[in-house]
This record gives C-alpha cells, structure tokens and sequence, in this order.
C-alpha cells in the first residue's frame, strides 16, 4: 500500500516543481505582452494627457483596461496596450452617450 502512494507523491511534487518554475516565466511573458505602437502613436501625435476634455476613456476607440484607470488599448493602435485613459490624439471622437 505504502508502495502505491509513492508514485503519486512523486508525481505531485513534480507538478508542484513545474508549477512553481512556470510563475518567474508567466509574470515575463505578462509584461512582454504590454506594448506600445510607436508609428501610429507618431502618426496620430498620442500624448500621456488630455486635450481639454477630450481624452481616450471618452472616445469610441478605446478599449478599457481592466479598471478605470488601467492601461488599455485602441482599436486604431494594433497591439498597443498601454493607452492611458487620460491620453489623447488627434483621431479622437466622441464615445455616444
Ligand atoms: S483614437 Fe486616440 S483619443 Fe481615441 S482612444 Fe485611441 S488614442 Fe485615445
């Protein structure tokens, strides 16, 4: 009996090992996905602030972050994920109410 628990210990602690290696590797791979579009920024003169009271949570392109305040993103920014929802550019529109 004592035996057949071995096995299952063993596996169980290999598991946990591999599990425990796989967070350094996820938390990387987490920040590695946060970018930024530097072209369309230029293009589209992107500034970390607002523009009066116009400012990204407010317009129809942004795609929140998960909070209020988080990081989002731009559905004219492929694969930037670092709009701030007080930045601003020039393609900016009003989100309808
Ligand atoms: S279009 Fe410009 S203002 Fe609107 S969410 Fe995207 S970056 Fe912000």
């Amino acid at each position: 009996m004592k035996e057949d628990l071995k096995p299952s210990r063993r596996q169980f602690l290999k598991i946990g090992g591999a599990a425990i290696a796989m967070i350094p590797v996820l938390s990387v791979s987490g920040k590695a996905m946060a970018t930024t579009n530097a072209s369309m920024r230029a293009a589209m003169k992107y500034q970390n602030k607002p523009n009066g009271e116009k400012h990204c949570a407010t317009c129809m392109q942004f795609i929140p972050g998960k909070t209020a305040t988080a990081l989002g993103g731009c559905k004219i920014f492929p694969g930037d994920t670092e709009i701030s929802p007080q930045g601003y550019c020039v393609a900016w529109v009003a989100k309808p109410k």
